[in-house]
């Protein structure tokens, strides 16, 4: 059979621990023998972020920003600990935050839905994607710790020296205060990004803040949206059939917990950081939620949304065997083949990504899925497979196809 052909290359991004070697089972069942695969290759590994001052990261990143899209393995990011376990020559920065810094992307996250693994909420039928604001807020807070009486104030100096003051609060005692910034720029290409998707996605796209509350912070939130939505977006969302909702956080997570699902959902940064664990703990399991981050630019990094699998790394090394899930790293490669086939106009690539996204479900639908699975799943007599039977499993069933 004649393996499918690429014209532009993937930037591919190797990572750390168990998923790495996920990572090369994946390639070898499940891409090389069907793919004429062209990719360009980063070791994000830690080893070798760290031989190289973490310059690897930062020529992926430049690399993604000449081709466009990525695919990029779950990597360690450096604690003591792992200053320590690598002897790293410095705790070098997460590798996701020096791409998100680069691209100024936002990151959506989307649980991947098979029968037998039922959303503990009811109602949902479809996935519901989400995307957090990944700039500012209290990530970016500046704290005091109040040890005495005195007065709060809120002082900002223009850069010609006027003075706009607002007092914040007369403190008789102890207490804590918090101050916390965004930006416009970063806020409209949020809003850009996510209406972008929706469209995409052929999805509504709903968005809430706490603007009765706080009546100039989310208020600009709010209007940002609106304005962007308005001039760029309203036809288009018209011609589609979709809708741009706008509500009240609150409101906005009692609706999203009596919904049936299938559309996206646009949260402030902190919103993100909680909803996001929420929701994919309610679908299953971080093992079954794919993760794109989306450039206002147009470029596309792909990547699975959990970590590197520590613990199962370590049972690997000693030779135990190990059932981890690749799902979530096969639709990283599924997901970047895909757009890399839209963008270059290459239909047999995008039908390839679409049968291997199938064949994996399939497999685990019939039954034979990892450990992490058979413990949620509602299938009965179902068959429980190491890492490598698992990625077997599917490529046998792509043969099939
Ligand atoms: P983790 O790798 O996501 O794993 C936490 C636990 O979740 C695992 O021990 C395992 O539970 C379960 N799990 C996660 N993914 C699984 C999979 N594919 N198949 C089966 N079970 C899975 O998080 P972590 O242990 O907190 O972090 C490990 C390393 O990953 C850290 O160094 C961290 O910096 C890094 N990390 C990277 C990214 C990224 O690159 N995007 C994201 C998060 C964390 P059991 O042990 O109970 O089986
Ligand atoms: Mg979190």
């Amino acid at each position: 059979m004649a393996k499918i052909q690429m014209t532009t290359p993937l930037v591919e991004m190797d990572g750390d621990e168990m998923t790495r070697i996920l990572w090369q089972m994946i390639k070898d069942e499940l891409i090389l023998p069907f793919v004429d695969l062209k990719a360009e290759y980063y070791d994000l590994g830690l080893k070798y972020r760290d031989e190289t001052d973490d310059q690897v990261t930062v020529d992926a990143a430049n690399a993604i920003k000449k081709y466009g899209v990525g695919v990029k393995c779950a990597t360690i990011t450096p604690n003591p600990a792992r200053v320590k376990e690598y002897n790293l020559k410095q705790m070098w920065k997460s590798p996701n935050g020096t791409l998100r810094a680069m691209l100024d992307g936002t990151v959506f996250r989307t649980p991947i839905i098979v029968k037998g693994i039922e959303p503990n909420v009811k109602s949902w039928k479809k996935p519901i994607t989400i995307a957090r604001h990944a700039y500012g807020d209290v990530y970016k807070n500046s704290e005091i710790r109040v040890q005495e009486p005195g007065t709060a104030k809120l002082v900002f100096t223009a850069a010609d020296g006027t003075v706009t003051e607002e007092k914040i609060f007369e403190f008789e005692g102890p207490g804590v205060l918090q101050g916390v910034y965004n930006i416009d720029d970063s806020i409209e290409s949020f809003a850009r990004s996510c209406l972008a998707y929706a469209l995409d996605l052929k999805q509504d796209l709903w968005f809430a803040t706490k603007d009765t509350i706080s009546k100039t912070y989310d208020r600009e939130f709010k209007e940002i949206f609106e304005k962007v939505y308005e001039e760029e977006f309203k036809d288009a969302y018209e011609k589609a059939g979709i809708t741009y909702f706008y509500t009240l956080i609150d409101d906005a997570v009692a609706r999203v917990m009596k919904s049936q699902g299938g559309f996206v959902w646009a949260c402030k940064n902190y919103d993100g950081d909680v909803f996001s664990d929420m929701l994919s703990s309610a679908f299953g399991s971080l093992a079954m939620m794919t993760s794109v981050l989306v450039s206002p630019n147009g470029y596309y990094e792909y990547e699975a949304a959990h970590g590197t699998v520590q613990r199962h790394y370590y049972k690997h090394l000693k030779g135990e065997e190990t059932s981890t899930n690749s799902v979530a790293t096969i639709f990283a490669w599924s997901g970047a083949m895909r757009k890399r086939g839209e963008l270059d106009q290459l239909p047999a690539l995008v039908d390839f990504a679409d049968r291997l996204e199938k064949a994996t479900i399939d497999t685990i639908e019939e039954g034979t899925m990892t450990g992490d699975l058979v413990l949620l799943t509602t299938l009965e007599n179902v068959n429980k497979v190491n890492s490598l039977d698992f990625i077997r499993a599917i490529r046998a069933k792509l043969e099939e196809a």
